[in-house]
């Protein structure tokens, strides 16, 4: 395999096909082969797997996910790639390419068809632009997953992996860890892709957890609770609430839910835990009834 990861095969290919990057679709391909093996070996990808791969680009990882793996589908937005990609990716025989929008895509469906509804990995450079629904459609939308092993913007991955008190914790770092175990594998440098891309990256693992870590009886409900408590940062959790299009919840009711979680009713809800979420919404869902 004359790896894409060496930056002169990609240039080559780049030349080859007059190709122009496109902005719009967030693509900064990798050119970096250490990079590229301990994302193969963070996915802990085996012959046993089928892979999801979202964003192909040329090719560069999908090469090394068709050596390890059963199957991969590669869905690609841009049809500019379809040709490259049939190009270098002739020599296998267990790749699909899909030239599709990923956000468009059932993925209930692939996961039935092409895995018989057995959890499924996902791996990706992904384009940052559109980073956080692809993460919360996989998760929302019920696709049996296993794991999603991904490149993301290094302040992203922060953000996925923190908890309460520090800044940037928020609602991304909540919904991440309610589904899923995160875990920074790796800081990837702007001078492994190319074009370089003007911010750091990082390779994260999110396992999913076999079951979830909270008791939650709305799991709907916990998740608006989330947004009106960081959509106001700087209020307390309580003015957060209330101000809320999205709760309808009287001043009082609100306050002694509060209370009834046992925490000074002036708290801010980024002091609050995944559990203390959980509790709050479980008391509110009781007092709506
Ligand atoms: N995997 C390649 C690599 O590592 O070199 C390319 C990564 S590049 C950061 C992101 C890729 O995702 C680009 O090929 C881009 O065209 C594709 N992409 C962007 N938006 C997409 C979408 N909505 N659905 C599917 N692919 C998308």
């Amino acid at each position: 395999m004359a790896t894409l990861g060496i930056p002169q095969n990609t240039i080559t290919v780049l030349q080859k096909y007059h190709f122009n990057f496109q902005k719009k679709f967030g693509q900064n391909f990798l050119i970096d082969t250490h990079v590229l093996e301990r994302i193969i070996e963070a996915a802990g990808i085996t012959k046993d797997d089928f892979v999801l791969e979202i964003g192909p680009g040329i090719g560069t990882m999908t090469q090394y996910l068709c050596e390890n793996a059963r199957e991969v589908t590669a869905v690609e937005i841009d049809q500019n790639l379809i040709p490259i990609l049939a190009d270098t990716l002739s020599a296998y025989d267990n790749v699909t390419v899909i030239n599709e929008d990923i956000l468009k895509l059932d993925i209930v469906k692939l996961a039935e068809e092409k895995n018989a509804g057995k959890p499924i990995k996902v791996v990706a450079n992904l384009p940052y632009y559109i980073t956080t629904p692809i993460i919360m459609g996989l998760f929302e939308s019920h696709v049996p997953i296993d794991s999603i092993t991904i490149m993301v913007q290094k302040e992203v991955a922060d953000r996925m992996q923190v908890g309460p008190g520090t800044k940037d914790y928020g609602a991304l770092s909540l919904a991440v860890q309610y589904y899923a175990k995160p875990e920074i594998i790796a800081n990837v440098p702007p001078n492994c892709f190319m074009p370089r891309p003007n911010v750091g990256s990082a390779v994260i693992r999110l396992t999913r957890h076999e079951t979830v870590p909270v008791q939650v009886e709305d799991e709907k409900l916990m998740f608006r609770l989330i947004r009106a408590s960081f959509n106001q940062r700087r209020k307390t959790l309580a003015n957060g609430l209330n101000n809320s299009p999205e709760i309808h919840l009287s001043k009082e009711v609100i306050q002694e839910s509060i209370e009834e979680l046992g925490v000074p009713v002036t708290i801010r809800g980024e002091a609050l835990t995944l559990e203390q979420f959980a509790a709050l919404s479980n008391i509110i869902g009781r007092r709506m009834k």
